[in-house]
């Protein structure tokens, strides 16, 4: 018998805005979507926070014995710039400014990805599909939406009939938007535009003789619109009707209602079972975001490097910082909060270390079985991950009063709270057995941070020899000096 047998989870369906069982549609088997990143930058914090929700919903699913199919797709190609199909192609763009290949790009940002990924200690998808790798798909899917009558071709694009479409079905149920309204705040179209409505959306872009990203199809050389790539890719690897799809909050509109409508226009029925929002990271009180620059990118964050923050942080701080609130909480990064995480994280760790070295007794005074429970009541309601973290302070509290001797547990109890430990500290939220001392970065961050003192009185001395040679020889293993008005940063190359 499998856990989840037993185990009842309630999740917050954003389609019904209600907490609903989860019922999957294939008893033991789950097929969950999550939007990938679009690589033509670095990640930063938020994207992060976002896909680590997901990654602890992934791995409680897997641990209450789901066969769980989870697909995560890396956008490579059709992200324009502006939401009304406006603008460059976020990756040409980025190809254009730094005269390089898009494709270089693309395996850049994919590669930086993965390694912030592994850092975090994230598990990986079950399957990582491209948008570059499944244009026929979607091409095949916009020839279904055009033969029902809910796209049109214009000059080489086409695009999807929004109005069309909201004749027989519901445009805007997933955003809570009336169509009505859109149109009364949308701005006239300036005659440029090859739509018939500025609601409706491309599925196939014509390329311009200087776009390189462009494919051969029914209608032009071009390449397809952003939110077709996610419905082809979903439909090919989880099937026409799937249970869970996620991504973070500000993808509600336009793409994920887009996928919505792209669905039902393609096969007459909603693809979604539950929809999934993960709430936004801000630094500073506003959210973090690539368009206006308020991000700090995680090797910042975790080398200490930054003008922020008061020092380095390990990663399963931040992935514990990140547990402490709701996925569905807005979430603020401030250097208190990190400092407050951090010293909670290493007293869990404290504890855990401690676990192993408790005897057992003949009776026991506690009732770990409850506990037990609780933590699988607060990962089944919703994912509560901060719940969670307050009963394994509960355990904590209990570790230590064991090992004081003011309580005891039988041998058979003791192994239950390990068990507790070890499914949610590690297995559930992620984290790793690191203590204070281990922390690399903290402590490459110290070293450096004594030479910067050294080189400091050594320009004070007037002994310039000593401070060039300090700045030349940590350059030679790959930290560079910054040397700016508030002092002297460092930079891992
Ligand atoms: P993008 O690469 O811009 O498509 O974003 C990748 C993912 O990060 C998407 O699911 C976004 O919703 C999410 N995201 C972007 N900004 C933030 C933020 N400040 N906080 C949390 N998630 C974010
Ligand atoms: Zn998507």
């Amino acid at each position: 018998m499998q856990l989840y047998e037993n185990q009842q989870i309630k999740l917050y369906n954003s389609l019904t805005g209600k907490k609903e069982i989860f019922k999957p549609i294939n008893k033991g088997h789950i097929g969950m979507y999550v939007c990938g990143p679009t690589v033509y930058s670095n990640v930063h914090l938020g994207n992060v926070r976002t896909f680590m929700s997901f990654d602890m919903i992934f791995r409680y699913l897997k641990h209450l014995g789901y066969k769980v199919r989870y697909v995560r797709n890396i956008t490579d190609a059709g992200h324009l710039e502006n939401d009304a199909d406006a603008g460059e192609d976020k990756i040409t763009k980025k190809a254009r400014l730094e005269q390089i290949e898009p494709m270089e790009v693309v395996q850049r940002y994919t590669v930086d990805f993965h390694n912030i990924l592994n850092t975090f200690n994230f598990l990986p998808p079950s399957i990582e599909p491209t948008a570059t790798g499944h244009i026929i798909e979607q091409i095949e899917l916009i020839k279904t939406i055009i033969d029902n009558g809910y796209a049109y071709e214009v000059n080489g694009s086409v695009y999807f009939d929004v109005h069309k479409f909201n004749e027989t079905n519901e445009y805007g149920k997933l955003s809570k938007r009336k169509l009505e309204d859109l149109i009364h705040n949308t701005r006239t179209l300036d005659g440029q535009s090859d739509k018939k409505n500025p609601q409706d959306f491309a599925l196939w872009k014509k390329a311009e003789p200087q776009h390189i990203m462009r494919w051969p199809s029914p209608w032009s050389d071009g390449f397809p619109g952003w939110h077709l790539e996610c419905t082809a890719m979903s439909t090919k690897y989880l099937g026409e009707h799937f249970d869970i799809h996620g991504g973070g909050m500000d993808l509600k509109f336009p793409h994920h209602e887009c996928e919505i409508a792209q669905n039902e226009a393609a096969v007459g029925k909603s693809p979604v079972n539950y929809w999934m929002h993960a709430n936004m990271l801000e630094l500073n009180g506003q959210r973090m975001s690539k368009t206006t620059g308020n991000t700090v990118n995680p090797d910042e964050l975790l080398s200490g490097n930054n003008k922020f923050f008061s020092k380095a942080y390990a990663p399963s701080v931040i992935r514990f910082f990140i547990a402490q609130s709701s996925y569905r909480s807005v979430l603020d990064l401030t250097d208190d909060g990190l400092l407050a995480s951090e010293k909670g994280f290493y007293r869990l760790m404290d504890a855990v270390n401690l676990l192993n070295q408790l005897k057992a007794s003949e009776k026991s005074t506690l009732d770990i079985n409850t506990l037990k429970q609780k933590c699988y009541d607060a990962m089944n309601d919703d994912f509560n991950s901060p719940i969670l973290i307050a009963h394994l302070f509960e355990a904590v509290k209990y570790i230590n009063q064991i090992n004081e001797g003011s309580e005891t547990l039988t041998a058979e109890d003791l192994a239950i709270l390990k068990e507790i430990i070890n499914t949610f500290t590690f297995d559930v939220l992620g984290l790793e057995n690191v203590t204070k001392n281990d922390s690399g970065t903290d402590k490459l961050s110290g070293a450096v941070d004594v030479l910067i003192k050294l080189r400091q009185e050594a320009r004070a001395n007037k002994d310039f020899a000593l401070s060039d040679k300090i700045r030349d020889e940590l350059l030679e293993v790959g930290i560079q000096l910054k040397d700016g008005k508030d002092g002297t940063t460092f930079s891992v190359n």
